[in-house]
């Protein structure tokens, strides 16, 4: 794929990057490998001061940053101002907590024979991240925050449609005072993956994208004995229950389908819905949907932007061709929009069955899909009838079944009476094909660590 910058609301070129040789890639993977030597020495407090001063560098150029994002993959500029504050944010968690999630563990060394046993955590070096464009700054962020603070360094590798951020981030964390190679943007195509990761010198990996490319990236990982975090996509059901405050169910219902003009791993794409309740969160969820605005991502008061690119318009229409097909039925939108970009409006389908590719796979889109349920066992099966478990969200007001849904939804998250969110106080990742491994948290931190066992006789 070309590195470009394609505005999505007109479709337009704006400017075109050459891709890094694999002579210059190897340059960039040695000076990581050279500070990484030195860069594992600093202490908490530096590496934490230097983080605190990225945070407020995104907070000081909070505008600039959002509008690089918005003309590069088409979210509102007001989702992109507040991904900005949200990484400001989780920058300043992991300048905090760093030192207290990764401080040594005492063991009880009599039980061992030793005088004194302990585990350390220590950073393994060279980490690739390998990431995607729908949350261009927060997804490197709650990488490059705990890699950094635990004394790795960072090896980007981002979507090719977002380049100008990509190089943002760079520049971000070396004028915050980070040592020149602790974090490096590598402009180049997915092709060239491969051989960074078969490098020796790069220890490990990360990747946040699609389940094809997670299946490439740990496959490798795994013939070279990497470990890898793997945050892949999910089909996040919404289970709404007749206990449910539906008024409330519905609003969010929106913003959980249609955030980030409905291109969110975690966003709710399945609302299961009681038969008891169903018309009525039926009618309260599509009249929201209809009074969406769709248009120019840059206005203020838009709702929703185009889609990142082409192809992802491309693959919603042919998602909803094949849906119709198969005898679904549209409650609203289900037609792009006319006009330059890539625009799709909001859209509520239902009467849906197993030999729709929706049904089973994910529709990266503002296309909710509604489905009705008999009782709580039902919702649950249809909850776990993909090949995905990312997030879950469920709408009770009844204990008892709140447990329930919270035991049985088979999802790397449940949220009750939410939405699925990320924040660095919690992990976040997924099961099945939603990948393994966990990032933010003290879990996130750990994952690009050497947990060293320590026994002194
Ligand atoms: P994608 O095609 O997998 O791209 C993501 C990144 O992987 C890009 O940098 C891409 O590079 C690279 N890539 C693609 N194929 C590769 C391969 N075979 N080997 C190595 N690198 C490869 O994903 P996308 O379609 O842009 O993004 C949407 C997907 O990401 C959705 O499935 C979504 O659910 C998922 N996602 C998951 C999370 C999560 O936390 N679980 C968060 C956000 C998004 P190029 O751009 O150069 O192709």
């Amino acid at each position: 794929m070309a590195i470009t910058t394609t505005n999505p609301a007109t479709g337009e070129i704006e400017k075109t990057f050459e891709a890094l040789s694999d002579a210059e890639v190897d340059e960039h993977i040695a000076r990581a490998a050279a500070t990484a030597v030195e860069y594992r020495r600093t202490t908490f407090e530096e590496r934490a001061g230097w983080m605190n001063a990225a945070a407020g560098a995104l907070e000081a150029a909070c505008d600039e940053i959002a509008r690089v994002m918005t003309t590069e993959m088409g979210k509102t500029i007001v989702a992109a101002r507040a991904e900005v504050m949200k990484c400001a944010k989780g920058c300043r968690f992991y300048a905090e907590h760093a030192a207290s999630m990764l401080a040594d563990e005492p063991a009880d060394a009599a039980a061992v024979g030793a005088t004194r046993a302990y585990v350390r955590y220590e950073p393994l070096g060279p980490v690739l991240a390998v990431m995607p464009w729908n949350f261009p700054l927060w997804q490197v962020i709650r990488f490059a925050a705990p890699a950094l603070m635990a004394g790795n360094v960072g090896l980007l590798k981002h979507a090719s449609n977002v380049p100008q951020t990509a190089l943002l981030i760079e520049d971000t964390f070396r004028r915050a005072g980070f040592p020149d190679g602790a974090f490096q943007t590598l402009l180049i195509g997915a092709s060239s993956v491969e051989r960074i990761l078969r490098d020796p010198r790069v220890r490990a990996a990360t990747l946040t994208g699609s389940t094809p490319a997670g299946r490439s990236i740990g496959s490798i990982a795994g013939e070279e004995i990497k470990p890898v975090v793997l945050e892949l996509g999910g089909s996040d059901p919404f289970v709404v229950m007749p206990s449910a405050d539906l008024e409330k169910a519905a609003h969010t219902a929106v913003t959980a389908r249609v955030q980030n003009n409905g291109q969110s791993c975690i966003a709710a794409k399945r609302f299961i819905v009681h038969v008891d309740v169903a018309d009525a969160f039926e009618e309260l969820f599509v009249a929201r949907m209809k009074a969406l605005r769709v248009g120019d991502p840059m206005d203020e008061k838009t709702d929703i932007g185009p889609l990142a690119n082409e192809q992802g318009l491309l693959d919603v229409e042919n998602y909803m061709a094949d849906a119709l097909a198969h005898g679904a039925r549209v409650l609203c939108g289900g037609q792009r929009i006319d006009r330059a970009g890539w625009f799709y409006p909001p859209t509520v389908v239902t009467d849906l069955t197993p030999d729709m590719r929706m049904y089973h796979e994910e529709v990266f889109g503002p296309v909710a899909q509604l489905f009705r349920v008999r009782d709580a066992d039902d919702a649950i099966e249809v909850a776990n009838a993909t090949v995905f478990g990312l997030g879950s969200n469920v709408w009770s007001r009844d204990a008892e079944e709140q447990a329930l849904f919270v035991r049985a939804l088979d999802a790397g998250a449940v949220f009750v009476n939410g939405m699925t969110t990320s924040y660095p106080e919690l992990p976040f990742g997924g099961v099945k094909e939603s990948g393994f491994g966990r990032e933010l948290s003290a879990q996130g931190i750990r994952a690009f660590c050497n947990v060293k066992t320590v026994w002194i006789g």
